[in-house]
């Protein structure tokens, strides 16, 4: 439902917490972040409910600090409102990462085919099943991450905004997304995803967004979006200017 993703100098941890809260108005059911740091460790915590079990659970046992994140609000279409559904959903031995708004209309048979290649899965979303497609998509693309995006999309069919992090790769964040809402927000050594200008407004007023059927790579020093050829796009810078 909120999606917030942050790539820079600073501790993602409050930035997709701050974020998040942001997002709340749209309504959600669970919340949950992935953070990795600089020596690639990732961290995971997802807890259903509102966003202020998720921060008294970070509070109680923190995760490792680290400086690329992502941060999910979830509005559950498949599998009720859980701890085991909540994102973000881990892959490729937990060393991925994927967080997901809207519904893959076809998750049915590609579950099928991936529980027959011998994949176990621990939730019942339809998210889960893409996570372990752009895992195996990984391995097959040798590590590289955009490229793994571009297979794994053609295989969904519906709605989504994605987002992923991966431990090979510290200090970047990959989405991608059809039917459903993504924007970058342009930082200073410091860049930013969000389901909506709100997730990220308070630290830049500079954002792009990105069109249909597009995917964005973001580090702490630049963006790239591409279309799901691996073609690069033109893309619309804009200020944000409401109030926030
Ligand atoms: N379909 C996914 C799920 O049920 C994502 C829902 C959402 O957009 O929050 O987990």
């Amino acid at each position: 439902c909120g999606i917030v993703g942050y790539v820079g100098p600073r501790p993602s941890q409050s930035i997709l917490l701050a974020g998040l809260s942001r997002l709340e108005y749209r309504g959600y059911d669970s919340a949950g972040i992935a953070v990795i740091d600089d020596q690639g460790d990732l961290g995971m915590r997802k807890k259903a409910g509102k966003l202020a079990v998720l921060r008294d659970d970070l509070e109680s046992h923190p995760l490792p600090a680290g400086t690329t994140g992502i941060g999910h609000t979830r509005w559950a279409t498949h599998g009720g409102p859980t701890d085991a559904n909540a994102h973000p959903h881990l892959a490729d031995d937990d060393k991925l990462a994927v967080i997901h708004n809207g519904i893959v209309e076809n998750y049915a048979p590609l579950k099928e085919e991936l529980l027959e290649e011998g994949h176990t899965f621990l939730s019942e979303t339809d998210t889960e099943v893409a996570a372990a497609l752009l895992a195996r998509e990984y391995r097959a693309h040798n590590g590289d991450l955009e490229a793994a995006f571009r297979a794994t999309v053609g295989r969904l069919e519906g709605a989504f905004t994605l987002l992923a992090v991966h431990t090979d790769h510290p200090g970047l964040v990959v989405g991608a997304r059809r039917n459903s809402p993504l924007v970058i927000g342009l930082g200073e050594g410091e860049n930013f995803l969000g389901s909506d200008v709100a997730a990220f407004v308070e630290h830049t007023r500079n954002a792009l967004a990105i069109g249909q059927d597009q995917i964005v790579a973001i580090t702490p020093e630049g963006v790239t979006v591409t279309d799901f050829a691996g073609d690069a796009v033109e893309v619309e810078p804009f200020e944000v200017t409401w109030d926030a």
